[in-house]
């Protein structure tokens, strides 16, 4: 079986960047991943390249910024008021921290990069934004959906979402 949309797709994947350090990976502990095919479950750049794929196949998926994570854009980095964070539970802002903050389009996550005197600067660009991913992909199994996970849009099973 192909990977077409509406199939559940499980694979062990490698993620690294333009460098060759690996960023991401499935192993033993973790398992392989399971995607709903055609759902957005993964970036757009990696689920076009799965199309057509076979259980059992190898390849390498090189995704642009622009169908992974977009492009890393200097407006939106942030610097705002260390005062702004006082109270919010008993741990220390430090640099390369993810923390939760209140944006314009909601709820968004951003890196500390820099806190100096009375500032803190904050990158609300995804960590992976502006970097050309490399994926090394091995497709351990293609099924047919069921009609749950379609409603649903993603996979069930060991490997996928569990409710
Ligand atoms: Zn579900």
């Amino acid at each position: 079986m192909r990977v077409t949309p509406d199939t559940v797709v499980t694979m062990h994947y490698t993620l690294k960047n333009e460098n060759g350090d690996i960023l991401d990976q499935s192993n033993e502990e973790r398992g392989p991943l399971a995607i709903l095919q055609g759902h957005g479950n993964i970036i757009p750049g990696l689920e076009e390249q799965l199309l057509g794929k076979m259980k059992g196949e190898e390849f390498t998926a090189v995704v642009e910024p622009d169908k992974g994570y977009g492009e890393y854009q200097d407006n939106m980095v942030q610097v705002v008021p260390l005062s702004g964070f006082k109270g919010e539970g008993d741990e220390k802002l430090s640099q390369g921290m993810q923390v939760q903050v209140e944006t314009n389009q909601g709820p968004a996550v951003a890196t500390v990069t820099l806190i100096k005197d009375e500032d803190v600067t904050l990158d609300l660009n995804h960590p992976l934004a502006g970097e050309t991913l490399h994926f090394e992909i091995e497709v351990v199994d293609v099924r047919a959906a069921e009609e749950e996970e379609i409603t649903h849009g993603h996979a069930h099973g060991p490997h996928g979402h569990h409710h």
